[in-house]
């Protein structure tokens, strides 16, 4: 089954693959093909044709740079790119375009929006995300990072960990406490924050893939402007939630393509290694395909309410849940095909990035060792599976709550630890 479109949608289908024709290069076989290097200078480039052609935040009213497109649009646009194994957007744009820059128009008054929009499509600012803390991950609304005003200022101190991406961001958003004599969802405002200061200190952590894929953050005495809150003093729950919504629910409609691309080369290399005749194997296949049809399917009710006009809501948690622990056990299954090869990691190494893995990725054991550890890391990265569970037991299925201390402020839960 597949969803029937308006019948005028046809045109603007066929406009969105003229457009990929023209501006492609010839021998394009998916980003997943090119190599690291070629890989960001294709990201850089292809950031400004679709910065040029209004395409690059397509849903944006164009009064802000965007391309005005309208929901159905959008979604033909989203698939025609998912299905030649072309990147959306640029290398930062997830945090800047897709969640701060949407949170901001979500939340952000008119000044905000006139500064900081233009800047994020221009590429002059460059965004990560600054929430979890040492002590703040899953409880994130525990953060001990300290905002204070001094006259025109924010003074901010506190540590932010795994911060993606942070190396090459130069602005952060920052979760900081604000008042910690009320209740601690209270206390919390959602501050903008440049980077390029000294009280700002990145320091890179490598992980299992030998990458240097998220870094800690030291704020010590760092400033931003005092109207660099965005959508209120002491609101910053509420403004943080709305980001969480538009993580989790990200690519609903396109990453199941992916996925089927990916389980196409599993099952290629359950043929090349002499195992698709295997029972287990065979049964995990089976598993596999019914499990990437799942998630077309909640691709395809995810575009629904996108189409009529409903912003993503906690049942993106189910969408984030399914994802991550599919990709964990196919990449591990994968590694039981490849056996002994699994521990060298022959051929080509171009997989990168979190998340599903791109059009074209070539189907090497390097690869699939690099997607075997960066599936790991999936059922924690934007909220842990047990917490998403918790949003699905308690905001979509609506059963009774997880018990919470949260009587009094966070100033008296913190000397109560102690
Ligand atoms: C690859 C990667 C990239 C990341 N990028 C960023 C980033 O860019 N910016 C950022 O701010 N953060 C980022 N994070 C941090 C991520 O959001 C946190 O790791 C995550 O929220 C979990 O927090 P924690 O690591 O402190 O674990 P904890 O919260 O300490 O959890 C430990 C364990 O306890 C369980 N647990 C906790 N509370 C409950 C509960 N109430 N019920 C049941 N079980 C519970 C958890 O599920 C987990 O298994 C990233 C993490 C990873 C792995």
């Amino acid at each position: 089954m597949d969803p029937t479109y308006p019948v005028e949608s046809q045109e603007y289908r066929e406009k969105i693959q003229g457009f990929l024709d023209e501006y492609l290069p010839s021998n394009w076989s998916g980003i997943g093909a090119l190599d690291p290097e070629s890989r960001v200078q294709f990201y850089s480039d292809w950031r400004e044709t679709l910065r040029d052609n209004k395409l690059l935040a397509p849903n944006w009213p164009a009064e802000f740079g965007g391309g005005g497109l309208t929901h159905i649009e959008h979604v033909i646009l989203n698939e025609e790119f998912a299905r030649r194994g072309v990147p959306t957007s640029g290398l930062n744009d997830g945090f800047s375009i897709g969640m701060v820059g949407n949170t901001i128009l979500a939340w952000g008054s008119d000044e905000q929006k006139t500064h900081f929009i233009p800047r994020i499509l221009n590429g002059d600012d460059i965004w990560c995300q600054g929430y979890s803390e040492p002590d703040a991950g899953s409880d994130l609304a525990n953060l001990g990072c300290k905002a204070e005003l001094d006259g025109d200022e924010w003074i901010i101190n506190g540590q932010k960990i795994w911060t993606s991406a942070g190396q090459s961001a130069n602005m952060i958003f920052v979760l900081a406490r604000t008042d910690v004599d009320v209740p601690k969802h209270k206390g919390i405002s959602f501050l903008l924050v440049p980077m390029d200061q000294p009280g700002v200190e990145v320091r890179a952590i490598t992980n299992i893939g030998r990458q240097d894929h998220f870094n800690e953050v030291f704020l010590t005495d760092a400033v931003c402007p005092k109207e660099n809150v965005l959508g209120g003093l002491n609101n910053g729950w509420a403004v943080g939630n709305t980001l969480l919504g538009y993580e989790r629910g990200v690519g609903a409609t396109t990453t199941s393509l992916r996925y089927r691309a990916e389980l196409d080369n599993y099952i290629a290399l359950a043929q090349e290694m002499g195992k698709a005749d295997d029972p287990l194997v065979r049964q995990d296949i089976a598993t596999f395909h019914t499990q990437v049809e799942i998630m077309r399917y909640r691709g395809m009710q995810a575009l629904t309410r996108y189409i009529a006009g409903q912003q993503p809501g906690p049942e993106s948690s189910i969408g984030k849940l399914f994802w991550s622990h599919y990709h964990r056990d196919v990449t591990e299954s994968a590694m039981h095909l490849l056996g002994a090869e699994a521990m060298v990691g022959m051929g080509d190494e171009t997989r990168a990035g979190l998340g599903a893995p791109d059009i074209g990725t070539p189907n090497t054991a390097a690869n699939w060792m690099s997607s075997f550890f960066i599936a790991r890391p999936g059922t924690i990265y934007a909220g842990t599976s047990e917490v998403q569970r918790n949003i699905v037991g308690e905001r979509v299925l609506g059963l009774p709550k997880e018990p919470r201390a949260d009587g009094g402020s966070w100033k008296e839960s913190q000397s109560a630890y102690k």
